[in-house]
């Protein structure tokens, strides 16, 4: 037997309804990724890639069809059990997802922070999670202070503190000179 995917996409359509008519975004999608998988979605701008990608999460709420994640259907959860399978996929845009009067460690330390997690806990973890991403050296450092695939990394390293089980990158790597992007999907390809 086939093992449970980790993402399931079934019959996902979105339609945009507007005042100048609707616009398709999705059609029709069927998609399945593998625990361990990189999948990478690669099309035109306006393809649908980002509304694709939010609806994994449920961002995007789909006009029908079905998200699996481990099984379980997304679209059929309470609002209180779909935050807590939000909590399971982390996810990072093209902006820098950072606080800028933040250190670098202060960063990570923040969505812990949101869910009550002790100081000094917080701070370990986050120390853990620089040397994860190979930023233990920039941890006062202000984004500012950072370079585009640094701030990259700290983002991630904010977003592994939830212990995710999916990463979700929207063109993550756009905003990147090609050492960022490199450094960015060479940290990528470790987590995995
Ligand atoms: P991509 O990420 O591939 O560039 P998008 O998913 O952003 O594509 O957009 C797909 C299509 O859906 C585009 O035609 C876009 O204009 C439209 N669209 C995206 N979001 C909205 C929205 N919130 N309201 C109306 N139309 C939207």
């Amino acid at each position: 037997m086939e093992p449970t995917p980790l993402i399931a996409l079934q019959n996902l359509t979105k339609v945009f309804k507007g005042t100048g008519g609707e616009i398709v975004a999705l059609k029709d999608i069927d998609l399945t990724i593998q625990r361990g998988e990189i999948f990478g979605v690669i099309g035109l701008s306006g393809a649908g890639k980002s509304t694709l990608v939010r609806c994994i999460n449920l961002l995007e709420k789909p006009t029908s069809g079905k998200i699996l994640i481990d099984g379980v259907d997304l679209t059929s959860l309470s609002p209180r059990e779909l935050r807590r399978e939000r909590q399971e996929i982390g996810m990072i845009f093209q902006s820098f997802n950072l606080l800028m009067q933040r250190t670098a460690l202060d960063n990570i330390c923040f969505p812990l922070e949101l869910t009550g997690t002790p100081r000094a806990k917080a701070v370990q973890r986050a120390k853990e999670l620089l040397e994860v991403v190979g930023l233990a050296d920039r941890a006062s450092a202000y984004p500012a202070q950072l370079s585009g695939g640094q701030k990259q990394r700290i983002a991630i390293a904010g977003m592994l503190a939830m212990e995710p089980r999916i990463l979700v990158l929207d063109e993550a790597t756009a905003m990147l000179d090609p050492k960022g992007r490199e450094e960015l999907l060479s940290t990528v390809y470790e987590l995995n």
